[in-house]
């Protein structure tokens, strides 16, 4: 599978992607994908017993970057709802009730889905003006970036919804449960 990284480096632009890039790349080898996953001779599938079956190297480097690149993927399908939900929030004169209303509705996308969006993928040059391209994989001395234009709503959303929700604390309910459960776990 030396082939797929090869030709993934070479589709990017100085090593950095576009969104339909990855699509392209994710449906050609799809079918790779899927037979890697699924082949197992050891039988670890009818005992519940852990998979040792051996893999040759470029086989488990093909379904690390098959894998980071799919994660990527995922959160670029959140783009355009992004968008949608920034006009919204541009309509509601900060009104608190609205505001909440429009946390509430976003809830499970934005503190369960993009959870770690912006830990994992957000990166700013030192002076914190201009975001970096996002590192979708890093390994073995190779870097494979995704563009940030393909993410600004996202980036945007994602920030407004943490600063309306965990700094302003306009849905407190919310917030006070998942205080609460962070308690209990440590
Ligand atoms: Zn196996």
């Amino acid at each position: 599978m030396k082939n797929a990284l090869n030709e993934i480096l070479l589709t990017s632009n100085n090593k950095v992607l576009l969104v339909k890039n990855l699509k392209d790349w994710l449906s050609k080898y799809y079918d790779n994908y899927v037979q890697l996953l699924e082949y197992c001779e050891c039988g670890s599938k009818y005992d519940d017993l852990p998979c040792v079956c051996k893999r040759d190297n470029s086989n488990e480097e093909f379904m690390e970057l098959y894998v980071s690149l799919k994660e990527i993927f995922e959160y670029s399908k959140f783009e355009e709802y992004a968008r949608i939900e920034i006009n919204n929030f541009k309509k509601l004169c900060n009104s608190d009730a609205k505001i909440k209303d429009w946390l509430i509705k976003s809830e499970e996308i934005a503190i369960q889905k993009l959870c770690l969006f912006l830990i994992d993928y957000l990166d700013y040059d030192i002076e914190e003006k201009n975001i970096f391209h996002l590192l979708a994989y890093n390994k073995n001395g190779v870097e494979i970036f995704v563009d940030s234009c393909d993410f600004l709503n996202l980036i945007n959303f994602k920030q407004l919804y943490d600063e309306m929700f965990y700094i302003k604390r306009k849905y407190p309910e919310a917030l006070q449960k998942i205080e609460f459960e962070m308690k209990q776990a440590f």
